[in-house]
């Protein structure tokens, strides 16, 4: 989401006749676009800020957008009173007015919703693969999660506003669509004529357009995978056999205290049905170890249902206390060397099956799709239907096919080597 929120931010800047540049020191404008998910990155956003403030121009105006700017509020003009302006992740569409007003302070940390997608300019040039929000905010309330607090309660974008841009991405450059939301499975949109749309109505209205190759959407909330899009895996070729759909932890006390109400049971049933409905499908998920009160035995069931699933592509994470957050306060916090001795455990366990997995890929031939070049320059980097990478030789005549089939030569457990058969 953050990705998507800075290339709208720059083809703001874009349109009123800015261009990019590297060098801190030669900007006019400096917008750092900041994640409050985990605390090592808030704690980061300030004495980046403080560096800035010192290697900036005088003059060039800089500030903070998206979740760190919403949580710190006011409070991020005492820490750094040089700062022009601090802006929320739904309010930095309002960026415009400290250009035309360079000498005020400009603090909007409000929830607008989905203004800010009316407001911003559309990218001239879509990225091969275009990333178009579908919702934002999240109504779980996980006890762990910022989210609701930062970026509010769930709201689903219009699908005609929704199938609009991701028209305008074919049109324009875009061969794979990723729908986004924090919880995109729930998208849900009421039209005047009272007709609902859902998830599976946009990725239909994606694959009609015959630039668009592949499609996939991120990130899923177990409960609210529903017969509907679980189907779409059966009958849309189009959407790619990958799904990120974060179980969190393994433990049912845990899930429990997580506000996670589903079972085990009911998590490996959606399993079944998505594997019935597409067999070549993978999963991926997210993890935490270490909530507060998690035993042993709880993170013995993690990894249990770490290798049951044998999830790929995964994500996990120490826990991390955040502000406005049950957890937070809750009794018997875990000490921080257990909490990264069982991460090791578990990431242990994660790149063994990644492995295998990627092993298992050798011989096949995958679509992939080009991603451009490694830093030599002499391979190129393509991205196969279970988002690994593989790296290719460059061809010789610079003949490079965004989508190719590719046959897998070799794998380790961060990526695979293939070479092209046919575009
Ligand atoms: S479902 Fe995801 S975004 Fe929503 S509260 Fe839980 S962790 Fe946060």
């Amino acid at each position: 989401m953050n990705v998507y929120d800075s290339w709208r931010i720059a083809a703001m800047l874009d349109a009123r006749g800015m261009v990019a540049t590297k060098d801190v020191a030669d900007a006019d404008i400096i917008i750092l676009n900041t994640c409050s998910v985990r605390e090592k990155a808030t704690n980061k956003v300030f004495s980046e800020l403080g560096r800035v403030r010192d290697t900036k121009k005088p003059g060039a105006l800089f500030g903070i957008v998206g979740c760190v700017a919403r949580e710190a509020g006011a409070t991020a003009f005492h820490r750094i009173p040089e700062l022009n302006f601090v802006l929320g992740p739904q309010s930095y569409h309002r960026l415009p007015q400290i250009l035309d007003d360079p000498d005020t302070k400009l603090l909007n940390i409000d929830l607008g919703g989905l203004e800010k997608f009316d407001e911003l300019p559309q990218m001239v040039h879509a990225p091969t693969v275009s990333y178009i929000p579908i919702q934002e905010g999240c109504n779980h309330c996980c006890t762990y999660c910022i989210v609701p607090y930062t970026r509010g309660r769930e709201v689903s974008r219009a699908f005609d506003d929704v199938v609009r841009d991701t028209l305008h991405a074919a049109k324009n450059g875009a061969v794979e669509i990723c729908f986004l939301g924090q919880n995109v499975n729930g998208y849900k949109y009421t039209d005047e004529n009272g007709k609902t749309y859902r998830l599976s109505d946009l990725i239909r209205a994606a694959a009609k357009m015959p630039e668009i190759r592949r499609i996939r959407f991120t990130s899923s909330y177990p409960t609210e995978m529903t017969d509907d899009l679980i189907q779409m895996f059966a009958t849309e070729p189009k959407l790619l056999p990958f799904l990120n759909m974060p179980i969190q932890s393994g433990s049912p006390d845990v899930l429990r205290r997580m506000n996670r109400p589903y079972s085990l049971d009911a998590y490996m049933e959606i399993i079944d049905k998505l594997r019935a409905a597409r067999g070549d499908i993978q999963i991926s998920s997210d993890f935490i170890v270490g909530f507060p009160g998690e035993t042993d035995s709880d993170f013995e069931q993690t990894l249990e249902i770490a290798r049951r699933v044998r999830y790929i592509n995964s994500y996990s994470f120490k826990y991390s206390p955040r502000p406005h957050t049950a957890a937070a306060t809750m009794p018997n916090q875990i000490p921080e060397n257990i909490k990264r001795e069982r991460l090791a455990v578990l990431d242990n366990a994660l790149n063994e099956i990644q492995r295998e997995f990627n092993e298992s890929c050798v011989d096949k031939t995958l679509p992939c799709l080009c991603e451009g070049t490694d830093k030599t320059g002499r391979h190129l980097l393509y991205r196969t239907p279970y988002m690994q990478q593989c790296i290719v030789a460059k061809p010789k005549d610079d003949n490079i096919p965004t989508m190719a089939n590719i046959k897998i030569t070799a794998a380790n457990r961060a990526s695979l080597r293939g070479k092209i058969i046919s575009d």
